[in-house]
Parts: structure tokens; C-alpha cells; sequence
């Protein structure tokens, strides 16, 4: 079998209602990427299982080779991402602050910390923080969360600036214990991408070897190039499967900055796309690009739709649209996986 090269742009696909304005697969021009789609097979993937909510948790295990039957675990996959291992038995639990709208609030984070800390009890094993907004509960059960009224009181206490308007009272989001993405790949399969990050938890989980390139952050102006230079080693190597996974696509769209989505797009034509597709010609390698889920940057909220995608290499027949967007794939049809030709 060819050696195999998966580009998952995260969120880059956006809810197509066939009418509105265009998305940002449709309304940019990425040279390397329209060139493999009209050599390859451009069809849709349904990256989120059935009954599911879309999210890199379910879109990320299911591109890797494991489809998720219920809600994935976010507190494991983030505990796994940290290199935190859960004590055996423990429920794991991740809490986000958020502003009273849903956007993170950073700021607040050390003060739900120490609140959650004083308030789980005696039940709890272990309250660690993580970057920004993010925290993890290791308990017994599910951890009771601090009132939102003494969160905004101690914020405002320790000088948090906002945390005492009465409009804007912060609010912390429990993420459900879940599935676990089962270990169903070996060191064969190595994942690039930014370090702490959900797919580094996804990739570890599911047993596969992690890189994590100097630069690659996960956020917009992430070093994509940094990303494709260690693809390039890791195909010139011989590694039988390499995915590179780009956060910032889903990034920007959560920061309802459409600009900066297609930016990033361009980003990963250019500086990704364009190299491992040529070195992928060179190796006879079949290379797959698809998104693990869409993100609207209007909304700034994640969709379940299936996903424009192509997939390319030798034995693979030419099919379907010209280009990768949501519109030219509205007819063409659904498979199940990343290497499914459909
Ligand atoms: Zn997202």
C-alpha cells in the first residue's frame, strides 16, 4: 500500500443553505488545493456521527480510524493532550468559564479555579488548570459547580475587570465524562500538530505518535510551513501514514473573523498544501484533505453537515466537482471516511 498523507483543516467547512453569501472554501482560491481536486475524488464525508454534537472530540477519532458511538469524554482527551494521567476509576470532567454569551473568559480562570477547588469537596481527587479558560476535574462523581453569583463576586474581589456587571454574570460549562477513542493505531500512523492541543489527545488516545513542530500554536498565525517540514521528514522517512491537523481555521471562525478564516486558508494552500502535494507526487503517496467538522464564522458555531473533501493518489479515479466547496459538493455523495473514494 501507498504511503498516505491526511491535511485535516479543523472547522474549515461552513453550513451551505444554498443561498447567502459564500463560504470561505468558495470565496477563496487555493491554487495547491483546487489543483488536487481536479485530479482527485471530490466528494462529502460525514465527519460527525449520527445523533452527535459536531466537535473535534467526535470529528478528529472518526478521520483517525475510530467512530465514536456516544459524546467523547473532552476531559480525558484534554487530560491525554497534557500528558495528565487519571487516577484509575476517577470520572474526568472538563470546565470551561465563559462570559454569560458563551465566549471564554480567560481572566477569570485562577478565581473559578480556586472556587472549584474549595467547592467539589471531599470527593474530589484533583483540580488542575489548563491553558485560558480551560480546567479539569479528576472525581468520583461529578463535580458540583460554584453559583455563577459568588464566580462574578470574587472576580470582581480580585479585580477582574467586568466581573461585576450584573448584564454579563459568568457562567462555567461542564463537559459531560464520555467515550475514550479507542487505541486502535500504532507508532505506523504519526499525527503533526500543535502541542496540548484536542488532536494531540485524539492522536495519543488512539496509540498514535505525536510531532509537534516549534511555531505550530493552533491559533491563527500558527507556523504552517513548520507543520509541512515535518510531514516532509516524516514521508521521506517512510512513515506509512502521516495526518498534519491546523487548528486555526476553527479558530478564527469562533472569533466571527471571516477574513482571518480565509487568510488561514490561503496560509495552508500556500505553505502546506503546495509542498506535500508535490512531495506526494514524488513518493506515488495518496493524499486526503478533510475537514473534521464545519464552523460557521458568522455564528461563530460548530456544524454537523457533512464536509466538502477530496481525496488523491495513484488508482484513484478522477470524480465529482472541479473544486472542494460546499455548493459544488451539495450532490455528490456522502462516504464515511477520510480514504473512502465513494
Ligand atoms: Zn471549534
Amino acid at each position: 500500500m501507498s504511503q498516505r498523507l491526511l491535511v485535516i483543516p479543523d472547522g474549515l467547512a461552513e453550513p451551505w443553505s444554498g443561498r447567502g453569501l459564500p463560504t470561505t472554501l468558495a470565496s477563496t482560491r487555493p491554487m495547491a488545493l483546487d489543483a488536487i481536486c481536479r485530479r482527485g475524488a471530490v466528494r462529502r464525508v460525514a465527519t460527525t456521527p449520527e445523533g452527535l454534537h459536531p466537535g473535534s472530540e467526535a470529528g478528529l477519532p472518526l478521520l483517525l480510524g475510530w467512530t465514536p458511538s456516544g459524546p467523547v469524554s473532552r476531559g480525558r482527551v484534554d487530560a491525554a493532550a497534557h500528558g495528565l494521567r487519571e487516577p484509575p476509576g476517577a470520572v474526568v470532567h472538563r470546565v470551561d468559564v465563559r462570559h454569560d454569551d458563551g465566549r471564554p473568559w480567560p481572566e477569570l480562570a485562577e478565581v473559578a479555579f480556586r472556587l472549584l477547588e474549595g467547592s467539589v469537596g471531599e470527593e474530589a481527587l484533583h483540580v488542575q488548570r489548563l491553558h485560558g479558560h480551560r480546567m479539569l476535574v479528576f472525581g468520583h462523581t461529578e463535580p458540583v459547580l460554584p453559583h455563577r453569583r459568588d464566580l462574578a463576586e470574587w472576580g470582581a474581589h480580585e479585580g477582574v475587570a467586568g466581573a461585576d456587571d450584573p448584564d454579563d454574570v459568568p457562567r462555567l460549562q461542564l463537559w459531560p465524562d464520555g467515550e475514550t477513542p479507542m487505541p486502535v493505531l500504532d507508532e505506523k500512523t504519526v499525527v503533526v500538530c500543535a502541542p496540548r492541543s484536542t488532536m494531540a489527545g485524539v492522536a495519543r488516545l488512539m496509540g498514535a505518535e505525536t510531532v509537534h513542530p516549534r511555531g505550530a500554536t493552533g491559533r491563527p498565525g500558527t507556523d504552517v510551513a513548520a507543520k509541512a517540514r515535518a510531514a516532509t521528514a516524516l514521508l521521506r522517512d517512510g512513515t506509512p501514514t502521516v495526518v498534519v491537523h491546523v487548528g486555526s481555521p476553527d479558530e478564527a471562525a469562533h472569533d466571527h473573523d471571516p477574513q482571518a478564516k480565509r487568510l488561514e486558508l490561503q496560509k495552508i494552500d500556500r505553505d502546506l498544501l503546495a509542498p506535500l502535494a508535490a512531495l506526494a507526487l514524488d513518493l506515488g503517496a495518496t493524499v486526503a484533505v478533510c475537514p473534521d467538522h464545519g464552523t460557521d464564522p458568522r455564528t461563530g458555531k460548530h456544524s454537523g453537515d457533512p464536509v466538502p473533501a477530496v481525496v488523491w493518489g495513484p488508482g484513484i479515479p478522477r470524480s465529482g466537482p472541479d473544486r472542494m466547496t460546499e455548493e459544488s459538493v451539495a450532490g455528490e455523495p456522502v462516504v464515511a471516511g477520510a480514504w473512502d473514494v465513494g
